[in-house]
């Protein structure tokens, strides 16, 4: 097992689910004046996801996170790249050859609202999954339902009722109860509880905590947060425009962030007691456009330690110590910059 810090990494040893090589979704956009550009949503990532781990991505609205989870399931083609899943070449696999791996992973979206039928009822919302995949008989899938809704936290009568007619949080068991239902592996939550209220989100990270035990479920839990990932995650990547540029086991991150990015994010969390003045220091603008990111490091015109070099090469990732990488000409002679 890798040691870092002298501790064990949580997931280190363990063999990987999804081993993502030199990812790229470029968009192609029609600029000012009718110009062509084209948006790097996702620019070479690599980055792999262990099985039963939980690994958080997290990064600002608009660096590509949502764009990256929903390729590991071929919602989306990658420009380039490769994508094993369980050791197997997805990108290479015809839409035919592709169903039964479909049924071992699913999604989970920020927006409970949006992302269920407002026309079926909770009971058919669960079963449609089963109904396209042929599985079981009508009695089956309705015990089956009725499963899953107990283990969501629903109550049984509610299996005739609409989406509108349940809270945020509610909803979201409804949106998990439908990832659950072919028995997934892996389960990429794309912000799932960043629509819900403080209180309301504990309980959902703690329900998906729960389920990945009870089931053996991997997630690539992404948010723009690294405040809700905390709890929940083995490991943690950090993404700024289409790039990693950090990736730790979770308390290496916390304790000891490396990119200045991922220092200014931690600076930049808001401070639980609602009296205390929120310090927003380090993070200064927004994110540069993915249309026309900045040369060199992206990161450079916000960073506080910014040399010449960062403004023309782009620093590779590196395993910086054993577990914890990070893309940042700082650490290219054993720095160690805010340690
Ligand atoms: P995140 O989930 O981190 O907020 P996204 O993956 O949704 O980011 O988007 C990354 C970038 O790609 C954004 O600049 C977004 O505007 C752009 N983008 C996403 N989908 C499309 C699309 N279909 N066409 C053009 N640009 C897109
Ligand atoms: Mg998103």
């Amino acid at each position: 097992m890798e040691k870092t810090n002298g501790r064990i990494e949580p997931s280190a040893g363990r063999e990987n689910l999804v081993t993502l090589r030199g990812i790229q979704k470029y968009y192609p956009v029609s600029g000012v004046a009718g110009k062509r550009g084209l948006v790097k949503a996702v620019d070479g990532i690599d980055l792999d996801i262990r099985r039963g781990e939980t690994l958080g991505l997290v990064g600002e609205s608009g660096c590509g996170k949502s764009t990256l989870g929903r390729a590991i399931l071929r919602l989306e083609e990658p420009t380039a790249g490769e994508i094993r899943y369980d050791g197997r070449d997805i990108l290479a696999l015809s839409r035919k050859e592709l169903r039964p791996l479909r049924q071992r992973m699913q999604i989970i979206f920020q927006d409970p609202y949006s992302s269920l039928n407002p026309r079926m009822t909770v009971g058919r919302i669960i079963a449609e999954a089963l109904v396209i995949h042929g599985v079981g008989s009508a009695a089956d899938r309705l015990e089956r339902v009725r499963e899953i809704m107990k283990v969501v936290g629903l109550r049984p009568e509610a299996i005739n009722r609409y989406p509108h007619e349940f809270s945020g949080g509610q909803r979201q068991r409804i949106g998990i109860g439908r990832a659950l239902a072919l028995q997934p592996e892996l389960i990429i939550c794309d912000e799932p509880v960043s629509a819900l209220d403080v209180s309301i989100q504990a309980q959902v990270i703690n329900l998906l905590m729960d389920l990945q035990e009870q089931f053996h479920l991997t997630y690539l839990f992404v948010s723009h947060d690294l405040s809700v990932v905390r709890h929940i995650s083995d490991r943690v990547a950090v993404m700024y425009l289409g790039r990693l540029v950090e990736l730790q086991p979770k308390a290496d991150l916390y304790e000891h962030p490396l990119h200045p990015y991922t220092q200014a994010l931690l600076a930049a969390a808001p401070v639980p007691d609602v009296n205390t003045v929120r310090e927003k220091k380090g993070l200064a603008g927004d994110p540069p456009s993915p249309l026309s990111p900045p040369e060199g490091c992206h990161f450079h015109p916000r960073c506080p330690h910014v040399m010449d070099r960062c403004r023309k090469e782009v620093p590779a990732f590196r395993e910086h110590l054993p577990g914890r990488w990070v893309r940042c000409f700082l650490y290219e002679d054993g720095g160690t910059v805010g340690q």
